[in-house]
């Protein structure tokens, strides 16, 4: 071999040798991820930074398929833990049975609530199925720490030991799970209402301050529960609200006007607060996906298009000048409570995003020629801000000469 082909290939290893050691000096810490699948019921699958999974809840027994085909998806043949808040079928169907999580999937460890409980669901329901025979069961209370990412820490809130309903929806298991690369946090409420709100306020404070809430799941049980949507959501300050509600309420008249009514709540908080919430509805959105970087960006994406009401657009000529440019005035208001309720009834019929209905920029006027792009950059009625979109506008009437 020539002199000068051994310095090439010698020059060449020693490049490629800095592009690996560089690239492992900068490797990059996988985002936390957490997704809430679009069942009935609660089921949130977190990825986490280190790649273990860890699944809270899992939904009703017979979307159990849906839960098994998007862990699929995801190349996930092995769940490092199965928690389930509470022992109700909404939450723990789905990892029962023949046709349950546990009987599909290599799980490792099982966290709930309440022993008596555990005896006898899990005894019966869980492990004569479980793929993983050596299974068994933790049972979690407030103070307790999940062990499952060095970088993710999952604190149990809620239940107290001594609280006699552990197991129930005021006794569901509450966690806090804080990504320690940053300090931000993910508060899931299980099923827990004004009560299990109320203890945890009084109990952590300033503490259960949080970047992503997912709310209790039937957001509230009871008319006169001012609690879990009003001084929580003062307390918890949540940037983002997940709402695991699948449709727009179950049949019957009491859960049909109680959604109707927490969704009031939810509104009233959101347009009056200041807080910038911005809350995704299963029922509307289908799956979501809450990202959180190694530098603590959060990003939430939906696998439905959000639904949006049109924005008035109106366009008039110029009156100082003939022939001349439109003027186009779009109306921006915010959105009415007939259009929130109307556009949520809506859900699963309307037109899949192609239209906005609330622009940044109210009452703007803007001179247009015969065809005119615009950026839009448009909030829906749940005030979630959407991407920037190009639409052109063409009025080819006014201005053909
Ligand atoms: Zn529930």
């Amino acid at each position: 071999m020539r002199n000068d082909t051994r310095i090439k290939i010698k020059g060449i290893l020693f490049i490629l040798m800095c592009l690996i050691l560089s690239g492992a000096n900068q490797m990059i810490s996988q985002p936390l991820k957490i997704h809430t699948l679009h069942v009935h019921g609660d089921a949130h699958i977190i990825q986490t930074p280190g790649g273990k999974t860890m699944l809270i809840d899992a939904g009703s027994p017979w979307h159990s398929g849906i839960v098994k085909n998007y862990i699929d998806s995801l190349g996930i043949d092995t769940i490092d833990i199965a928690y389930v808040s509470h022992f109700h079928g909404d939450h723990f169907g789905g990892f029962t049975g023949e046709d349950g999580i546990l009987a599909s999937l290599h799980v490792k460890e099982f966290f709930c609530v309440n022993e008596e409980n555990a005896k006898e669901y899990f005894n019966h329901l869980v492990l004569p199925f479980s793929k993983n025979p050596d299974i068994e069961y933790h049972v979690m209370k407030k103070g307790d720490l999940i062990d499952l990412d060095p970088e993710i820490e999952i604190r149990v809130l809620y239940p107290p030991d001594s609280y006699p309903d552990r197991g129930k929806n005021n006794g569901s298991a509450a966690c806090m799970i804080t990504d320690l690369r940053n300090g931000k946090k993910f508060l899931y409420m299980g099923d827990g209402l004004e009560h299990q709100a109320k203890d945890l306020v009084a109990l952590y404070h300033d503490d259960l301050r949080c970047d992503v809430l997912k709310y209790a799941h039937h957001l509230q049980y009871e008319s006169d529960d001012q609690y879990s949507l009003g001084t929580f959501m003062e307390v918890t300050q949540p940037r983002f609200g997940i709402i695991t509600k699948h449709k727009m309420s179950k049949p019957g008249p009491k859960y049909h006007d109680l959604t109707i009514q927490s969704l009031e709540k939810l509104y009233d908080y959101t347009w009056n607060s200041q807080s910038g919430l911005k809350s995704l509805y299963l029922a509307k959105h289908g799956h979501i996906t809450v990202t959180c970087t190694e530098d603590g960006i959060i990003s939430m994406s939906a696998s439905k298009n959000n639904l949006y009401i049109p924005p008035e657009i109106v366009a008039s000529e110029d009156p100082g000048v003939k022939n001349g440019p439109l003027i186009l005035t779009m109306t921006l208001s915010e959105p009415t409570w007939d259009q929130y309720i109307e556009e949520i009834r809506g859900c699963y019929s309307m037109d899949g995003g192609a239209t906005w209905n609330e622009f940044f920029y109210p009452d703007k006027q803007l001179k247009i020629n015969k065809t005119t792009t615009v950026l839009m950059k448009a909030r829906d009625v749940y005030g979630n801000s959407s991407d920037t979109k190009s639409i052109e506008i063409v009025f080819p009437s006014a201005v053909d000469n």
